[in-house]
């Protein structure tokens, strides 16, 4: 078991520092070339992977172009362009049904703040974040994401459970100028070494650090289950 930093706000810290050395190009993976593109392809995102949501977007952004386009789509088209993302048929609704509001409310243009854009349809705060933070260059949260909420649990950043209650404890303790870079960090490690299955403790910077580090601990602090 690693022996965590005194406080949450230091191992935080640490955290962050060991990550961002070894993860120096840390980014955004989802694929876009404007605001529109970007919120889409965050709906899309949603308990799916990145790649996927990258290759389906690929001809998606070649057939649409601005919300006036969508938001006049046919329905069942527009979902069979979805077809290989998880939930596309609803998702197609969450993207007709946004366009349109950003027709009627924000002349055609994705509304740059948190209350606006959680008014759209399948848009929480996490997609908001996202597209406040990549689209408008404001950060104003922390991102929770799958990969997010595991590893701030497993390294003893926080104990509770939900995305929103995560991001008020992170709030706190990540140095503000790392709410972004936080957010991808965490991403990429949980990616490549501390995946929800089988973390690679054995090979991981964080080993010494952290209260889940399978070496002598039984127990993932993640979920609370034995590994
Ligand atoms: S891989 Fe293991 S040691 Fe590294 S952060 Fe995840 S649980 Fe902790």
């Amino acid at each position: 078991m690693g022996t965590p930093l005194e406080t949450r706000r230091e191992q935080t810290v640490e955290v962050v520092d060991r990550l961002e050395a070894e993860y120096p190009d840390s980014t955004i993976s989802l694929r876009y070339a404007n605001r529109l593109e970007l919120l889409i392809a965050v709906i899309l995102s949603a308990q799916c992977t990145d790649q996927r949501v990258n290759e389906e977007t690929k001809h998606l952004f070649e057939t649409y172009d601005g919300a006036e386009d969508y938001a006049n789509a046919d329905q069942d088209e527009l979902a069979e362009d979805l077809n290989s993302i998880t939930y596309y048929n609803n998702k197609a609704k969450y993207i007709r049904s946004a366009c349109e509001t950003i027709l009627e409310d924000h002349d055609g243009e994705v509304p740059d703040t948190m209350d606006e854009l959680t008014e759209l349809s399948g848009v929480g705060r996490k997609t908001a974040n996202v597209v406040l933070q990549h689209g408008h260059d404001i950060v104003e949260g922390i991102v929770v994401d799958t990969h997010v909420q595991r590893l701030s649990r497993r390294l003893g950043l926080t104990e509770e459970e939900y995305p929103e209650r995560i991001e008020q404890d992170l709030i706190e303790i990540v140095p503000e100028d790392d709410w972004q870079q936080f957010t991808h960090l965490c991403i990429d490690h949980g990616r490549a070494v501390c995946t929800a299955q089988n973390p690679d403790c054995a090979d991981c910077v964080l080993a010494d650090i952290c209260p889940s580090e399978k070496g002598d601990v039984e127990i993932d602090l993640a979920s609370g289950d034995a590994w």
